[in-house]
């Protein structure tokens, strides 16, 4: 896009890139830590995903994943991918991000309502997020003020699915440490701590992918607004 050219584009986002750089780097330094870590139950992730489906009534298929932070639920096939790391060192990185997934199962099976909301805006969006730019910028170019309106109406759609991925997740990280209490796997103050942190880098990244969709959306009503105020002079 051409925007990306444009130094207003960056003095909007800037705030936001940052925040998503720093979230980066905070997952990638505690997920590097706390794989280091060994629990002191000595149980890896794939034991703690049988021990915590056991306990939560859960029954997933455990498959294992390629890459680093890869770990996720599939909701579609109910099964829980786990990448090499995490499925068998027995540390405290690969309990937190277990239960965290697992956390998402639970959430699949009581039909939480925000995970619902996510799943039915997923088509939507995959739609939306990349044809609402096109057709503000198109818009903006022909100088048709509602093309342009329709594209941020559009585009708006995946700042509300970053917006609904924040209390799935942040209640996905709820439950996993509700679950790892219960099950008494993490046994240490420090332990505790570990997994918390995983779990609070995580969310930031999350908060700061909602900054950035509503920094980009706030650029393009700027940019309407710039051209619409020029119009009328
Ligand atoms: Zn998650």
């Amino acid at each position: 896009m051409l925007y990306r050219f444009d130094p207003m584009y960056w003095i909007i986002s800037l705030p936001a890139l940052i925040l998503a750089l720093v979230a980066q780097a905070w997952v990638r330094s505690s997920y590097n830590k706390y794989l280091q870590v060994r629990n002191a139950a000595g149980i890896t992730g794939r034991e703690a995903a049988q021990r915590l489906m056991r306990a939560a009534g859960l029954n997933l298929r455990v498959e294992q994943v390629r890459g680093q932070l890869s770990d996720h639920y599939d909701p579609r096939n109910e099964v829980l991918r786990l990448s090499e790391g995490v499925a068998n060192r027995a540390s405290v990185a690969s309990v937190a991000i277990v239960a965290h997934e697992l956390g998402h199962a639970l959430q699949d099976a009581s039909a939480y309502l925000p995970l619902r909301v996510r799943s039915g805006l997923v088509p939507v969006v995959n739609f939306t997020s990349w044809l609402g730019p096109i057709l503000f910028m198109v818009g903006l170019w022909l100088n048709v003020f509602e093309l342009a309106v329709v594209g941020i109406v559009a585009f708006s759609g995946a700042a509300i699915f970053a917006l609904v991925t924040l209390p799935v997740e942040i209640n996905a990280s709820r439950r996993a440490m509700r679950l790892l209490d219960q099950s008494g796997m993490l046994r240490s103050d420090q332990e505790r701590r570990g997994a918390r942190r995983i779990l609070s880098a995580a969310a930031l990244t999350y908060i700061a992918a909602l900054a950035q969709s509503l920094s980009t959306l706030l650029y393009y009503v700027m940019l309407l607004n710039g051209r619409s105020s020029r119009r009328r002079r």
